[in-house]
């Protein structure tokens, strides 16, 4: 565990940074690292003089099992309150499973294709156990983070998933930001997979408009906004489809099928 701000704690979990805040009725918990990732972070509770049933709150940032992986097991031993966005509910639920977003890098494809071969050779599936979980409440709800003490906002910040959000600390102006963007060799660069790369610029400048000190990410060391390089790339137009599919449901005829039926 090391210190980012006052009352900020970056905790390196399974493959994922999480991050506890302290407010004013107990601690935040931001992510929760790969599935097993609960015994290190409990131990970080600890070291801050602090019981389980001190985190009130567990914040997902986004749907990925680098971040919800320990969800079911935390909320269990600490009995927080488990907040994500409303989209990231059915995957934490484990109602939808995850699909990798886009890759806009060279690397980041052969990352995805890594990834495609280990999924379906089953070898990901026999060595993550993710336990699925309800989410109890919606990232939305402004009165979460009144209920916990803590001064901030809840951030939407879509770009690398649709339901991805930040947490932003008013005091220490510090903003834990999931996969919005990631640490590598020692710069702030936009993560390989994203759903929606002009949502994603939006959303980086959504959270430098709230002149962040220090951007905390889940993968890599938490850096200032000074360190942030984002390479220029135009999103392609999506192709629309104009072939008219044979199988497709004549909807008109549909419609007086019905209603022959119906009278
Ligand atoms: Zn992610």
């Amino acid at each position: 565990m090391s210190k980012v701000a006052e009352g900020v704690y970056r905790v390196p979990a399974r493959h994922a940074n999480t991050y506890l805040v302290e407010a004013d009725n107990g601690l935040v918990l931001v992510d929760t690292g790969m599935p097993g990732s609960e015994n290190r972070i409990l131990k970080a509770v600890a070291d801050l003089g602090r019981e389980p049933s001190d985190v009130k709150l567990i914040l997902l940032t986004h749907r990925h099992w680098d971040n919800i992986g320990s969800a079911a097991a935390l909320k269990k031993a600490t009995s927080g309150m488990l907040v994500s966005h409303g989209f990231e509910k059915p995957y934490v639920a484990g109602t939808l499973v995850v699909i990798t977003p886009r890759a806009w890098s060279l690397y980041g494809r052969i990352a995805r294709r890594a990834l495609a071969i280990a999924s379906s050779t089953k070898k990901l599936l026999r060595l993550v156990k993710y336990h699925p979980v309800l989410v109890d409440g919606a990232s939305d709800d402004e009165s979460i983070l009144k209920d916990v003490g803590l001064d901030g906002s809840i951030v939407w910040t879509p770009g690398h998933t649709k339901g991805s959000i930040s947490l932003f600390v008013n005091k220490s102006r510090v903003a834990i930001i999931g996969d919005l963007l990631r640490t590598k060799r020692g710069k702030l660069r936009e993560p390989l997979f994203m759903e929606n790369i002009s949502q994603e610029r939006s959303s980086v400048q959504r959270i430098l408009d709230l002149h962040p000190v220090i951007l905390c990410p889940s993968r890599g060391k938490p850096l200032p906004p000074s360190k942030i390089r984002i390479k220029e790339r135009i999103a392609k137009p999506v192709k629309m489809e104009t072939k008219k599919d044979a199988e497709d449901i004549d909807l008109e005829s549909l419609a007086k099928d019905l209603s022959a039926e119906a009278s």
